[in-house]
């Protein structure tokens, strides 16, 4: 995908009633739209002069089909009173992505087992048969609900959106969600989102330093593998230094496999897959597996 004139090429336009002033953007903020699934409903209602004087930059149905309401380079209304690290106002330098889901639902107890929830226009949505996946899950960002989790056409096209926005827009730095900027008010996207996944697909590749380790590191030996010996766990690092690059803490005793090792600052460091995401990981702290003898 490319941009043009603040359009992504190949993806429907149609412009919102609410269009905003120029911005900068810097971030991403990440909505679900908490309203019913059917196609083109959401983007219509955020298209319209609604009385709510919302507006988004995309929409991103369940089938994975974006529609794009407001130039990259405008001010659209998707997050409301909101701070990112001590900036306030996230709309005067976000992009909104409004994902179709209904959000929170309320659940309704049954002593079939089947997990129900309804939304809070009304809909019952139940899942007899497992194919919406429903979930019911509690955290402290989002509270008690019942949870649809997201189709992988719609987190396939949230992920090709995202990388296009990163690699066209130099000023973009992160990827945030509602809840994050507006703690307390907001619970969008649902716990079930995998951020974590869905950042390192499209920052994982953009770290200069990481590159750089990678040609200066070597391919491990096939079947490698090495278990973590770290009482308190073990960081997981985009590139191999000491900088604020934790991706996450890998577990004490975690086997993982091993990808590339390197010597960097005089310490041995592995690249490594957890949980899906690659990232460094020092070797001091980890121990060698003897292989496939049990
Ligand atoms: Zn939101």
């Amino acid at each position: 995908m490319r941009i043009k004139a603040h359009k992504l090429d190949g993806v429907e336009y149609r412009a919102a009633a609410n269009i905003g002033s120029e911005i900068v953007p810097t971030i991403v903020v990440l909505h679900d739209t908490a309203g019913p699934l059917t196609k083109g409903s959401s983007a219509s209602y955020l298209a319209s002069k609604n009385t709510a004087g919302v507006s988004v930059h995309f929409v991103v149905e369940t089938d994975g089909t974006i529609t794009q309401l407001v130039p990259v380079n405008r001010r659209a209304n998707h997050a409301g009173a909101s701070i990112y690290h001590g900036r306030e106002y996230c709309n005067a330098f976000s992009i909104g992505i409004e994902i179709i889901n209904p959000g929170r639902m309320e659940p309704v107890e049954a002593r079939d087992g089947i997990v129900r929830g309804r939304a809070w226009w009304g809909q019952l949505f139940e899942d007899p048969v497992g194919i919406l996946g429903l979930v019911r899950k509690a955290t402290p960002q989002h509270g008690d609900g019942v949870w649809m989790p997201y189709p992988q056409a719609q987190l396939e096209s949230v992920v090709a959106l995202l990388s296009a926005l990163f690699d066209k827009i130099l000023t973009l730095e992160a990827i945030t969600t509602h809840w994050y900027v507006s703690p307390g008010r907001k619970v969008d996207v649902n716990p079930l989102f995998p951020l974590d996944q869905v950042r390192a697909r499209v920052l994982g590749d953009h770290h200069p330093e990481d590159a750089d380790a990678i040609e200066a590191s070597e391919p491990a030996p096939a079947q490698q593998e090495v278990q973590v010996a770290a009482a308190g766990g073990l960081n997981l690092r985009s590139w191999p230094s000491w900088n604020p690059n934790v991706i996450t803490s890998i577990p004490d005793c975690t086997v993982l496999p091993v990808l590339r090792s390197g010597t960097f600052n005089g310490r041995l460091w592995h690249r490594v897959i957890y949980g899906g995401r690659e990232g460094w990981i020092l070797a001091s702290y980890t121990k060698p597996m003897s292989n496939k003898e049990a």
